[in-house]
């Protein structure tokens, strides 16, 4: 809810800030949008900036930077070695989290790779309440298995569980009973749960999982990447933390942990990532490996000025009025989407707006990829870039078998400061007229499958000539708008 009520009663979540740099977008007409989603073989990676007029494919480096943020970036201090920009980075990481000793990295995944190369064995176990795609793929390539213990709540379409994001403790309990706590390499926690749609964990839950470990002597590692959004939800979900500052609740949270790493091309709105340790003992096992595949240990293969902007990105995501932003937008969308009977992930979470594509298009089959055809649709009739979070995004299995996704889903995702209220209802706008009008859209079939990450690179095409009847039908609706 924004905390500025408005006279009329309606609830609007309202920026706090105001836009001093734009960017011109452009909507391409109609005609333009269906040449464009063929040539890009329905796939959205594929499609050209120049063709899209809101891009909501992801929040990952993305985001709007501040005014504080570009200023840092003018008196960055570049060196090789010993950047005063990289020791006000380290100051800023330990007010923050109070840890003693940080690591930069150049994104996200290398803290990943880092940290599964140094205490993934094969044949050893990571729990965690749900993977995202990178960090599944860095402990099975180091021979370990991934256990997933998200609550049966987390997997669920609509729910009012305001945690969705938790891990079950009684699995994670079970699985050391079971193998033995030497057998497990690390217990890794998510916080605003990516794929099973930015939904958070409250911090009882990280508070008994971190408990568990200290028991059994488990290392506890945070992925900090959707830090922003979770402390939101924190604050305005979990009864005992609703008084406390974001920094209180940060530090508690960090408190729990051993290790904390992030891609820090979401939390601090730039181009980097670090990981954060406790002891010194860890921070000397992961050291080398930051000089030999990122870069100098001041640097880690970030430039410096993204250094600067960082440490001040770090310092506004301890501001509510600053985080609540993303969250509040979200919100808005899911609540308007929800109450026309769009089906939609419910509650709202982080990260973005999921459409339940498998209910919306509950005529398509999965063998057609529901979730890729509402992708290619609103790019259609809105110039709306999503990402595809279904069939597609996975992979077929050894024998070349589909394997199909628990849920097909696209995802509008919503970079932190980025849109503004009027493009939001248009989003909402067009994916109304589109449920309306869903009979009208076909399935997918995939004209060429590469064998790897073929959500990325592969092309498809409609099993029917939809498209052109659903360009018919907006001619005829929208007149010559565009
Ligand atoms: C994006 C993301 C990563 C990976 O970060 P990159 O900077 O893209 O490499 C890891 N974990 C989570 C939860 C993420 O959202």
């Amino acid at each position: 809810m924004s905390k500025v009520k408005f006279y009329s009663g309606e609830n609007v979540p309202l920026e706090m800030h105001k836009v001093r740099i734009v960017q011109k977008l452009d909507l391409v007409p109609i005609d333009r949008r269906l040449q464009a989603i063929k040539d890009a073989g329905n796939n959205t990676f594929l499609l050209r900036n120049r063709d899209i007029f809101l891009d909501m494919l992801t929040d990952s480096g993305v985001n709007a930077m501040s005014d504080q943020q570009l200023a840092a970036m003018m008196v960055a201090d570049d060196s090789y070695a010993g950047s005063e920009s990289y020791t006000r980075l380290e100051e800023k990481i330990t007010e923050i989290f109070g840890t003693e000793y940080f690591l930069p990295v150049h994104q996200g995944r290398a803290a990943e790779s880092i940290i599964s190369k140094v205490y993934v064995t094969p044949g050893s176990y990571v729990p965690m309440n749900y993977h995202f795609t990178t960090s599944k793929a860095h402990v099975v390539v180091n021979g370990g298995m991934v256990e997933e213990y998200i609550t049966e709540e987390g997997l669920k379409f609509n729910s009012d569980n305001p945690f969705k994001g938790n891990m079950d403790t009684v699995a994670l309990e079970n699985l050391i009973k079971k193998v033995g706590a030497a057998k497990i390499a690390f217990v890794r926690m998510e916080t605003g749960t990516n794929l099973i749609g930015g939904q958070p964990h409250s911090l009882a839950n990280l508070r008994d999982v971190s408990n568990i470990c200290k028991k059994h002597g488990i290392k506890f590692v945070f992925d900090a990447s959707l830090l922003a959004d979770n402390l939101h939800f924190i604050k305005t979900r979990e009864e005992a933390y609703k008084n406390k500052s974001i920094r209180e609740i940060t530090r508690e949270i960090s408190d729990l942990c051993d290790i904390i790493y992030f891609s820090a091309r979401k939390l601090g709105c730039v181009r980097g990532g670090g990981i954060c340790c406790r002891t010194k003992d860890d921070y000397m096992k992961m050291r080398e490996l930051v000089t030999l595949y990122e870069g100098f240990l001041t640097y880690g293969g970030m430039s410096i000025r993204e250094i600067e902007a960082l440490t001040v990105g770090l310092d506004e995501t301890m501001d509510e009025n600053m985080i609540n932003q993303g969250p509040q937008f979200i919100e808005f969308m899911v609540n308007e989407l929800h109450n026309s009977g769009v089906p939609v992930i419910t509650p709202a979470g982080g990260l973005g707006a999921h459409l339940n594509a498998g209910a919306f298009l509950s005529h398509i089959p999965q063998t057609q990829y529901p979730a890729g055809a509402l992708a290619a649709a609103l790019y259609l009739v809105g110039g709306i870039r999503g990402m595809e979070r279904g069939s597609i995004s996975e992979q077929r299995d050894n024998e070349g078998k589909e394997t199909y996704a628990n849920m097909e889903l696209l995802r509008l995702a919503a970079p932190r400061r980025v849109f503004t209220m009027s493009q939001l209802k248009f989003v909402v706008d067009r994916v109304q007229w589109l449920y309306a009008n869903r009979e009208l859209i076909g399935g997918l079939k995939f004209v060429e499958e590469p064998k790897m990450l073929r959500f990325f690179f592969g092309k498809l095409e409609g099993t029917s000539d939809w498209h052109t009847k659903l360009v018919a039908k907006f001619k005829a609706d929208f007149g010559d708008s565009l």
